[in-house]
């Protein structure tokens, strides 16, 4: 059988591998390390919560219990592990969010978050800044996702070509799709920002978002398995060692970490500690987000073999297991996609172009 040829070893490629995999199709993974990958840089927090509104993230109820079984499923098959749950601690400053919060635990978010509000500091968070009580969601955590990443690319090593792709290559003419001369069954682009220069897709509506982190040494920090969100976050990797984060910026979407971004954090981390901390390093990439804060995958207007699966903005750790198992099933048994992922929304733009 031809193959499946996925562009783009980030998160949105290697989560789509690790499903074809699972679902018997033959496909080969190209990803050329030398450009830039969120992937390789986000803190690859999961958290059922948008903290700004205190309300439920977007389909939080199907992409949790999803994302639980398909990335431990990944770490049986790879014998590695990259996927934590930790307790995700928000401080309240007034006492109208408190009344939210509480509103909110009794009720949409009871499955996610302890239903008491507290007060005082919790046990490892002495140096961080409490001045109201505080929250806790119980159902958050993270993916080290370059681990993961890392971990699918040696699992697959035999199917990735570590390469840039080659657009001159491609034949889509009629239903007949070749790469460098080798019949494929189809291609699917997993390019994250980088879409924009791909001739076939580059109409697509990105509305990317660059992110700075900080990665701090901080021995007087001593929690360990949790998450401290206040506008902004900070979580422990290893004993002393945390990152913080972190920025949006829509306007300067280099990848390289900027004195703006870095001056950001340093007054996040004013707000959020009270401890000295160095820092280790500083870290950015850039969010493939898109318009409407949705996914985007499907297949090409006018090329029937060739597809996309992008837009996984800032929650691609949650999005990328449920969403890349629709894809597949479109790809494999013509299921429709539903219709606010589905890249035909923006089918307009490339009549336009
Ligand atoms: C600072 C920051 C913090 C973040 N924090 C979180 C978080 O806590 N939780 C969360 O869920 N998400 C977070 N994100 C978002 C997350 O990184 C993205 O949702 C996700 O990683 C996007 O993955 P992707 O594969 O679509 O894109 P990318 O990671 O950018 O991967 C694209 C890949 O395609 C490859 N590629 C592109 N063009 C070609 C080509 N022509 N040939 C070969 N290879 C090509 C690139 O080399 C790259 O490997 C954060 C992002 C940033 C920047």
């Amino acid at each position: 059988m031809n193959k499946v040829i996925v562009v783009g070893g980030g998160l949105a490629g290697m989560v789509l591998a690790f499903r074809l995999h699972e679902a018997d199709i033959p496909f080969t993974l190209i990803n050329n390390p030398a450009l830039s990958s969120s992937s390789r840089v986000a803190a690859g927090l999961w958290n059922p919560l948008v903290f700004k509104r205190t309300t439920k993230s977007w389909m939080a109820d199907e992409l949790i219990p999803e994302l639980h079984r398909f990335y431990s499923a990944c770490e049986t098959k790879t014998g590695k592990t990259f996927l934590s749950r930790r307790i995700s601690i928000k401080p309240f400053t007034e006492e109208q969010e408190k009344l939210l919060w509480s509103r909110k635990v009794a009720r949409e978010l009871s499955a996610f978050a302890d239903q008491e509000v507290y007060s005082g500091v919790p046990s490892g968070f002495e140096c961080c800044k409490f001045t109201n009580g505080y929250g806790k969601i119980t159902e958050s955590g993270n993916l080290y996702i370059k681990q993961f990443i890392d971990a699918g690319a040696h699992f697959f090593q035999d199917r990735l070509l570590v390469e840039d792709f080659d657009f001159t290559q491609v034949d889509a003419r009629e239903n007949k799709l070749s790469y460098k001369g080798v019949p494929a069954r189809a291609i699917v682009f997993c390019e994250g920002h980088f879409v924009k220069h791909n001739p076939y897709f580059s109409w697509i509506p990105l509305k990317p978002v660059k992110g700075e982190l900080l990665h701090i040494e901080a021995p007087d920090l001593k929690f360990k398995d949790g998450v401290y969100n206040k506008n902004g976050f900070i979580l422990d990797v290893k004993k002393n060692v945390f990152i913080v984060g972190s920025t949006y910026n829509w306007t300067d979407l280099d990848d390289a970490p900027g004195e703006q971004g870095r001056a950001e954090l340093t007054d996040k981390l004013k707000h959020m500690i009270s401890c000295n901390y160095s820092v280790l390093s500083h870290l950015a990439g850039v969010r493939p987000s898109s318009v409407d804060r949705r996914p985007i995958m499907g297949v090409h207007p006018k090329h029937n073999t060739l597809y996309v699966f992008n837009g996984l903005g800032a929650k691609g750790v949650m999005l990328a297991p449920y969403f890349a198992q629709k894809f597949v099933n479109f790809l494999n048994q013509k299921h429709p996609l539903p219709g606010d992922v589905d890249v035909a929304r923006f089918y307009k733009f490339y009549a336009e172009k």
